[in-house]
């Protein structure tokens, strides 16, 4: 056991993307201070779009910050409005407009990533976060004490350590068995268009996804509808990596989509210089936690983005995390099991759901993509998704107050 001292344990978050920064506003929100250690200079998140479904506005509301991101998101009317291929036809749809708050409690939001970014750290402490630490190696002393060491040479021994690094988690590697990651085959291609250069039909206040054989492409608009993000996923070329900041040519992403609808070329033809991402796979690991040591977000449980629900699943981790912190301040190690009880089935299941979804969303026509579309024709999607969007922390950590 560490002895976290009067003053509550130290705690050190490394990574300051959506996972960290929620994890420094819902440690806040619980009264115990933490420093969010961030490799990057500038608190920054390159273009793309994120849906905020209900599971995340809940939080987002309960941090104070829900109204601010409103304002530069996009409230939707639609969601996961299935079309197909070829001609558009939809397949099925959400609708949010009359349902998602009497159903969930909140609406469901679109929004650039940097908007997201801001509203989470307008709820971290001022002085809260160090820009330009990156962690290069984590250590545990004989006595559990975890030992951080910082590319200028900087060491710190915090009581407790969050490795919110993402995918590529330096904090991971050192704690738990090896998370290799495996080829999906898929890449994504992202894009934000200016919304005066995007087709009436991708303005609206929906997220549409055509699907097609071995493809399917996403849009939504963002930036309280001043851009329209797109995002779409096809077989990976070899050289595909997994970063951010990778691209590609309009000409490469439209040679990927022909055939389609003309109307969603149109849509790619004015998305400018496209980044492109490689989507590796990796299998749920069956722990996050070692002594005071733990992990959250990607660094955790990386997910296909085929649920858009990988940084949902961070603000959550962050939100248990927190409250199972407080609840056990003299015991993180004890907290720390707690919390990864309570969110391990959860992550899990989402990463499994996504990685079918890729499956039944890439079918090539025939019988079972027939299939595929007469059961979304009869399933509402809003209520078929309910276990994800009606999650709550607080009814979570209530349930196993004893465990
Ligand atoms: C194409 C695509 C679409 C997506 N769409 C959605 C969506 O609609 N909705 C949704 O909820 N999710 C979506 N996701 C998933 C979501 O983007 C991620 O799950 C989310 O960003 C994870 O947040 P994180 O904080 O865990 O990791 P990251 O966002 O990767 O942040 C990690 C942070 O740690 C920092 N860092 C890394 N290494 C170090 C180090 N050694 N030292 C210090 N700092 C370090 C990084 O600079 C970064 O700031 C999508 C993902 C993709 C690829």
């Amino acid at each position: 056991m560490i002895d976290a001292g009067a003053e509550g344990p130290r705690i050190a978050i490394v990574g300051g993307g959506i996972g960290g920064l929620a994890a420094g506003a819902f440690l806040r929100r619980e009264g115990i201070s933490a420093t969010v250690y961030e490799q990057a200079s500038q608190l920054r998140e390159v273009g793309a779009g994120l849906v905020v479904a209900p599971n995340t506005a809940r939080l987002l509301r309960r941090l104070g910050v829900l109204a601010a991101l409103a304002a530069r998101a996009v409230r939707l009317d639609v969601g996961w409005e299935f079309r197909r291929w070829r001609d558009g036809a939809v397949l099925s749809a959400e609708d949010l407009a009359s349902a998602c708050e009497r159903l969930y409690g909140e609406h469901t939001y679109t929004a650039h990533r940097a908007d997201l970014l801001e509203a989470l750290r307008s709820a971290v402490p001022d002085g809260g976060v160090r820009l330009g630490s990156r962690c290069v190696d984590l250590t545990v002393r004989g006595d559990g004490r975890p030992v951080l060491r910082f590319a200028d040479g900087e060491t710190v021994e915090p009581d407790v350590v969050i490795g919110a690094d993402g995918i590529h988690s330096v904090v991971r590697g050192a704690i738990t068995e090896s998370a290799s990651a495996t080829y999906s085959g898929l890449c994504a291609f992202r894009a934000l268009v200016p919304s005066e250069h995007a087709p009436d039909f991708a303005r609206r206040a929906a997220q549409t996804l055509w699907i097609g054989p071995g493809h399917h492409l996403v849009h939504y608009p963002v930036s309280a509808g001043r851009s329209v993000n797109l995002v779409a996923f096809a077989p990976a070329r070899d050289d595909a990596v997994e970063s951010w900041t990778a691209t590609a040519t309009v000409e490469e992403f439209l040679a990927e989509f022909e055939g389609w609808d003309p109307r969603l070329t149109a849509l790619i033809r004015a998305a400018g210089t496209p980044g492109r991402w490689a989507l590796l796979d990796r299998a749920p690991l069956r722990r996050w936690s070692e002594g005071a040591v733990t992990l959250l977000g990607d660094a955790a449980h990386p997910m296909f983005p085929f649920f858009a629900q990988g940084a949902a699943q961070a603000v959550e981790d962050a939100a248990v995390l927190a409250r199972c912190l407080a609840d056990d301040l003299d015991d993180p190690p004890r907290a720390l099991r707690r919390y990864e009880r309570l969110r391990i089935p959860r992550t899990s299941r989402l990463q499994d759901a996504s990685h079918t979804r890729s499956l039944v969303n890439h079918l090539p026509d025939g019988p079972d993509q027939q299939a595929r579309d007469r059961s979304f024709a009869e399933a509402d999607p809003l209520v078929a998704n309910g276990w994800i969007y009606a999650y709550d922390p607080d009814d979570a950590l209530l349930n196993t107050a004893d465990a």
